[in-house]
């Protein structure tokens, strides 16, 4: 069922991390219009189970005006509101607060920062840590995501493989990610990759909406486009099993989808999502109605 829905506001960024997942950048385009908020929330309150919405990107910080009315469009119609930042608008805690507080008093739910060194390099107090004190100060909730340059240790999680090598620091192997950060780490035979692991692509708990339309089930794979068919209605008629990309991935993981569609990969690769982001860019022709936007997969 569900229960939350993530706008992405904007694709453009004030920053072009390597591990992000969605290619965004200072001349990215795509920022949804105020017009085209309004009509997304009301179909978001015709679905009925949403709970929260956040407001992302991209940075939602650079449409600030827009991010607010966003916001308190969200709230009147009885939704919880986040918000997912690089916090680059906190020059200092006094400033942080003067961004912050409109926001708390529209009552947000949750203020996620991103807090590592692919943002904001290595010093001890950074805008994140800004952002949050301020934000603590005005009662908002606060969480904060980091994500590092990958690492190698060795599997010893429950049901992993003993000895097995396995990759910490958090990135998702998913467009600018899977071209930047895989070079020199451990990979796996293709055949291996049999699973999605992250994303319920039968029955998804939250989607991401983008500036064109899409419905994303997992970055770049889109359920269908909202343009076309109104949101509560391709939710309702969305069938994963009929759908021609997560059928295949719900069958047998990236690997069938290779196989599914002829596309010959590489012997091995890092993860499930570097296979399926590879895969998926070479069927992008195939299925652009499924498959998009290009930029996502660092197309023009
Ligand atoms: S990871 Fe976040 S901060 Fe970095 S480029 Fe992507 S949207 Fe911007
Ligand atoms: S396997 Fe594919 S669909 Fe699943 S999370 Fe990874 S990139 Fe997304």
């Amino acid at each position: 069922m569900l229960t939350g829905v993530h706008l992405l506001l904007t694709y453009a960024c004030n920053f072009e991390c390597d591990h992000c997942f969605l290619y965004c950048g200072p001349q990215a385009e795509g920022t949804f219009a105020l017009g085209q908020l309004e009509a997304v929330l009301d179909h978001v309150e015709r679905i009925g189970s949403v709970e929260i919405v956040y407001f992302e990107g991209g940075e939602p910080f650079l449409y600030y005006p827009l991010m607010v009315q966003g916001i308190r469009m969200a709230r009147e119609r009885g939704f919880e509101a986040g918000i997912v930042t690089n916090c680059y608008w906190a020059t200092t805690e006094e400033d942080a607060r003067l961004w912050l507080a409109p926001l708390a008093s529209l009552g947000i739910a949750d203020l996620s920062v991103s807090d590592d060194e692919f943002h904001h390099g290595s010093e001890a107090d950074n805008p994140a840590k800004r952002a949050v004190r301020a934000a603590r100060r005005l009662g908002i909730p606060t969480d904060a995501i980091s994500i590092d340059q990958p690492t190698v240790g060795v599997g010893i999680e429950k049901g992993q493989e003993r000895g097995r090598p396995v990759i910490g620091g958090g990135a998702m192997f998913r467009g600018r990610a899977a071209d930047k950060l895989v070079e020199g780490l451990p990979t796996r035979p293709w055949r291996e990759l049999t699973e999605c692991p992250y994303e319920d692509l039968r029955d998804p708990g939250r989607v991401h909406l983008d500036p064109y339309g899409h419905v994303f089930l997992c970055q770049g794979l889109s359920m269908g486009n909202m343009s076309l068919r109104p949101l509560p209605e391709l939710l309702e008629e969305y069938d994963a099993e009929s759908h021609p990309i997560c059928g295949p991935l719900l069958e047998g993981g990236p690997a069938l989808l290779a196989d599914r569609y002829g596309v010959e990969p590489e012997e091995e690769y890092v993860d499930e999502c570097h296979l399926c982001y590879s895969t998926r860019l070479a069927l992008l022709e195939r299925f652009p109605q499924y498959l998009a936007p290009r930029q996502v997969y660092g197309l023009d």
